[in-house]
C-alpha cells in the first residue's frame, strides 16, 4: 500500500456508519478474523479497506490510524512487515493458489511491529477455485492475531464456504442527495454538470467524480447526440456504431439504457428533452424493450459475446423508432 494512512475525516461522508460499525466491533473485540467489504464499484470500498488496514496496524489507540507512528509511516512507505496485499499479478486476472499459499506462510510467522498481521485481498472474486480452497483452510483455523480484509464487487462469484466465514460489510450506493452535496463541494462544478455526472455514473459517487475530471461527460454527450441524429438519419448506424465502440462498453450500455429511460419519461410527462430537440413521434413500449435490452447487454460485457454486433443490432432498432 502506498500513500498516506487515511483517517476518518478523510473518509467519504457516506462511509461514516460503516466506520463506526468497524470501530465498535474492533473495540469490543468482536471483529471477525475475516471481513468482506462488498458492493458495487465506485462507492469507496477501497478507501474503507485502506483506512481499516491502517487502523488495525497503527500502534496508537485512536478512533483512526494516527498517521505518524512507526507502523503508519512504514505502511505509507509500502514497507510494513506485518501487512500483505494480494491481488492478481501483472498480466493475469486471477489470484493463484501459489500466491495464497505464500500469504498463509507469511501470516503464520509472528508479528514484527504491530499487534496483528493484516492481509488485504482484492478483488476477492479473482481467486480461482484452488486459491479459494487454500484460503479456506486459513479461514477455518484462524491464527489469533491475523485479520483478513477481502474486497469484492461480485461476492456471488465466491464460494459460499468463503463468504460464510467472513463478516460482511455492505458498501452500497449512497443516498443520491449525499452524493450530490459531496460532489458539488469537492469538485466545485456547476450543479447541473454534477447531476449529469451522477446520472452517467449510474449513481456511483467515485465514478461520477472521475467523469467530472475526465472527458467522460463528453463521451456521454456524444452518445446522446448520436442517438438524436440516428432518429432523423437512420442510415448512419454503422458510423455511429464505429464511434461508440471505442467507449468503455459498460458505461456505453448504461448510457443507452439511461437515454431510453429519459425518452420514456419525456413521453409520459410530455416534457421535451434538451438533447432530443426535434421530438419525433416515439412510442414508449419499444423504448422500454430497448432499455431492457441495453441492461441485458451490459451484463454480457465480460463474456465472449460479440459486443460490436450487439451494439449494431441495438442501434438499428433505435433508429427504427424515428421512422
Ligand atoms: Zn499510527
Amino acid at each position: 500500500m502506498s500513500g498516506p494512512s487515511l483517517n476518518t475525516s478523510e473518509l467519504f461522508p457516506w462511509l461514516s456508519e460503516h466506520w463506526s460499525f468497524f470501530m465498535q466491533r474492533l473495540e469490543s473485540d468482536k471483529l471477525a478474523h475475516a471481513v468482506m467489504l462488498e458492493g458495487p464499484a465506485g462507492c469507496g470500498k477501497t478507501a474503507l479497506a485502506r483506512a481499516m488496514v491502517a487502523r488495525l496496524l497503527c500502534r496508537e489507540d485512536l478512533p483512526h490510524a494516527c498517521g505518524f507512528c512507526r507502523s503508519c509511516t512504514l505502511l505509507a512507505g509500502a514497507a510494513h512487515p506485518d501487512y500483505f496485499e494480494l491481488q492478481p499479478e501483472e498480466d493475469s486476472e486471477v489470484i493463484k493458489v501459489d500466491q495464497v499459499r505464500a500469504l498463509i506462510a507469511k501470516l503464520d510467522l509472528t508479528t514484527s511491529i504491530s499487534e496483528r498481521k493484516v492481509a488485504y485481498i482484492h478483488p476477492a472474486e479473482a481467486m480461482n477455485g484452488a486459491a479459494a480452497n487454500a484460503l479456506l483452510k486459513s479461514l477455518e483455523e484462524p491464527n489469533g492475531n491475523t485479520i483478513l480484509i477481502l474486497v469484492s464487487n461480485n461476492p456471488g462469484r465466491l464460494p459460499v464456504t468463503i463468504r460464510s466465514r467472513c463478516q460482511a460489510i455492505s458498501v452500497n450506493q449512497p443516498d443520491p442527495r449525499l452524493v450530490l452535496e459531496w460532489l458539488e463541494n469537492s469538485s466545485g462544478k456547476a450543479p447541473e454538470m454534477v447531476k449529469t455526472a451522477i446520472r452517467a455514473a449510474g449513481g456511483s459517487p467515485l465514478r461520477a467524480a472521475e467523469f467530472l475530471d475526465s472527458p467522460g461527460l463528453d463521451a456521454f454527450a456524444q452518445v446522446r447526440a448520436g442517438l438524436a441524429t440516428l432518429l432523423t438519419k437512420p442510415g448512419s448506424v454503422s458510423q455511429l456504431s464505429n464511434e461508440l465502440s471505442a467507449l468503455n462498453p459498460e458505461d456505453l450500455w448504461r448510457w443507452l439504457s439511461l437515454c431510453s429511460g429519459e425518452v420514456i419519461k419525456s413521453i409520459m410527462t410530455d416534457q421535451p428533452l434538451k438533447w432530443l430537440p426535434a421530438k419525433p413521434s416515439l412510442l414508449s413500449k419499444p423504448l422500454l424493450e430497448l432499455q431492457r435490452l441495453a441492461d441485458i447487454n451490459r451484463q454480457l460485457v465480460t463474456t465472449q459475446v460479440r459486443g460490436d454486433l450487439l451494439l449494431q443490432v441495438w442501434l438499428i432498432r433505435w433508429a427504427e423508432q424515428g421512422i
